[in-house]
């Protein structure tokens, strides 16, 4: 099953919550929306799932002209971030429970329903709590529950919107990875909604990052995070400093001093420098494009995180190896052993 988006707009009062936003997702792919709160995740989920519907542009599943069907006939499964489990019902019932109100002409009878149910809670591998209410389940066990009756109905495409977002970082990782490979398992074409990079990033096989309700950029994992399109992807992927400069003059300049990047091809202007975190190398001073005072240093973890003062004024943090001696006072110079400047 494929999903297709074309120039989809969506305005509340005078608000773009979406704003042309074109999206293909092939059939069988596991697809990560990706964006700060706000910037229209959730809207455009649900003018796929059929519960909410855009001012202008299309939506085609499986090539179908999904806005001419409600959102039964779209046949999709949906997984919302709280619970929608219901408290009366075991896990068991739960799950059956989207088989037993099919129309009456396809509905399974209820020995089918039985082996369906127990072959979901087999895949999601909590079978042994099926005669358990969902307030005797961890927060962890009734979204993988909440997923089992979302595919109960053999749902054509999946659609998870922030489904781990209530849980602790603990139980998100491990659910990840369940997800993950779940996916394998069933190949399912699915979007899954979220505001956390490092859940986006290794959960999907394609990230899409959104802001503003706008697309800032499609692309793999390793694209977005080594190849980001925009300033703002560069931002909100991966750990950056940020730094604004001016090109001007055939240089770019910090505070008014240029430093010694190249700036051919860039456009002249207000601009914002960015490097990884990890990618400064650390010399003597003078040896790189900048120069600064180590002010603090964490010490643990993989990296030891430095706050360094430049020259300048401006403070960044930056990530160096642990073997690498630091200490608060250091005078440093700092070579980027790669960056990217936007303009803007
Ligand atoms: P996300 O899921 O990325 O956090 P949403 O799609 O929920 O973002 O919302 C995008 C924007 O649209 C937000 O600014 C939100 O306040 C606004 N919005 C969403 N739904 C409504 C609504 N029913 N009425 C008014 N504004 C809304
Ligand atoms: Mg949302």
């Amino acid at each position: 099953m494929t999903i297709e988006v074309r120039n989809l707009v969506k305005t509340f009062g005078s608000f773009k919550a979406l704003d042309g936003i074109d999206l293909k997702v092939d059939s069988g792919e596991l697809v990560a929306l990706l964006g700060p709160s706000g910037s229209g995740k959730t809207t455009l989920l649900r003018i796929v799932a059929g519960l909410d519907w855009p001012d202008s542009g299309e939506v085609f599943i499986n090539g179908e002209d999904a806005l001419a069907q409600g959102a039964r006939e779209r046949h999709v499964g949906f997984v919302f971030q709280h619970y929608a489990l219901f408290r009366h019902m075991t896990v068991f019932e739960n799950v059956a429970f989207g088989l037993r109100v099919q129309p009456r002409a396809v509905r399974k009878d209820e020995a089918a329903i039985r082996t369906r149910v127990k072959e979901l809670l087999d895949l999601v591998q909590l079978d042994w709590l099926a005669d358990r209410y969902p307030s005797q389940l961890s927060g962890g066990q009734r979204q993988r529950i909440a997923l089992a009756r979302a595919l109960a109905i053999e749902p054509r495409i999946l659609l998870l919107d922030e489904p781990f977002g209530a849980l602790d970082a603990k139980v998100r990782k491990e659910l990840r990875e369940w997800l993950r490979s779940l996916h394998h398992e069933i190949h399912v074409t699915s979007i899954f909604v979220t505001h956390d990079q490092e859940e986006a990033l290794e959960v999907a096989n394609r990230v899409v990052v959104m802001d503003k309700g706008r697309i800032e950029q499609i692309g793999s994992p390793g694209d977005v995070y080594e190849y980001p399109a925009t300033a703002f992807v560069h931002g909100f992927i991966g750990e950056s400093i940020e730094l604004p400069v001016q090109v001007e003059g055939g240089a770019v300049r910090l505070g008014g001093r240029p430093l010694r990047l190249a700036a051919e091809g860039l456009a002249p202007g207000a601009s914002k420098l960015f490097v990884r975190r990890h990618d400064m190398l650390i010399g003597p001073p003078g040896s790189g494009a900048f120069e600064g005072a180590v002010r603090h240093v964490r010490n643990f973890g993989p990296v030891q995180r430095a706050e360094v003062a430049l020259s300048g004024g401006e403070t960044i943090e930056i990530d160096a190896p642990r073997d690498k001696e630091l200490r608060v006072g250091d005078m440093i110079g700092l070579e980027p052993r790669r960056y990217r400047i936007f303009a803007g």
